[in-house]
């Protein structure tokens, strides 16, 4: 974890590794929400009531696919330089040039990340199949809100479909993914946290992020009522910051 730490840019003021921990933080609620883990067995914890029952059985992800997903979660945005895919692209970087223009940013932090569970845990990296590897480059490649869209159309479709037909494991990873981008944007809404109690509502979260801004949620909730705003905003100008 320090080694994450050391990887992210203090000088950074939005994905330092502040944020890291804030997105880690959130994709645990989540988690823990859907009942997909349990609580923690602590008599200072406080019980968790869960009112709406679960979509999903408890064992929904498997272990190794629920690490994958945290450590995502924390390495998601390391070694982030503070500027924009598009800005990296227009200035002719070396990182663009790297990696074809395409997620730069996001191809950035797989690499970043990888490197250390390649130095410091390669037993996770070991199985033939990449389980592993696999869940967590598609997490962190799903925060490139330039595949905002495409990646709402495939989940789309898992949904209708998660009631009748049995999941495999590329839609387990694109669960993954969906509780990955739901936590990488809920820092606008973190204080109260407005965690979804099941998968289904993650979906609202989400279609926010798909308005005017790429990259920010229109909505807010307020910290007093608790509330969603339901003021339109005046069109922001896209900002230059990424998920
Ligand atoms: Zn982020």
């Amino acid at each position: 974890m320090l080694t994450v730490k050391s990887c992210y840019q203090p000088s950074n003021h939005y994905h330092n590794f502040r944020h890291a921990i804030d997105v880690l933080q959130a994709t645990f609620q989540i988690l823990l929400l859907s009942q997909i883990i349990p609580p923690l067995p602590h008599p200072s914890v406080r019980p968790i009531v869960v009112p709406i029952t679960p979509i999903l059985p408890n064992n929904y992800l498997t272990p190794l696919e629920i690490l994958a997903l945290c450590i995502a979660a924390v390495g998601h945005d390391a070694a982030h330089p503070g500027v924009t895919n598009a800005f990296l692209a227009a200035s002719g970087s070396s990182l663009a040039t790297i990696f074809n223009d395409r997620s730069v940013l996001e191809n950035l932090h797989c690499l970043t990340i990888g490197r250390i569970i390649d130095e410091r845990w390669p037993q996770l990296y070991a199985d033939e199949d990449a389980r592993f590897r696999k869940v967590i480059l598609e997490c962190i490649l799903s925060t490139d809100m330039a595949l905002h869209f495409d990646f709402m159309a495939r989940f789309e479709a898992l949904r209708k479909s998660i009631a009748t037909d049995p999941v495999d494991e590329k839609q387990r990873r694109l669960i993954c993914c969906c509780i990955m981008k739901s936590s990488d944007i809920s820092n606008l809404v973190s204080s109260p946290p407005p965690i979804p109690h099941n998968l289904t509502n993650l979906i609202p979260l989400l279609k926010d992020c798909s308005h005017a801004n790429p990259s920010r949620p229109v909505r807010w909730m307020s910290p007093q009522t608790g509330h969603w705003s339901s003021k339109k905003k005046s069109p922001r100008k896209k900002i230059s910051c990424n998920t």
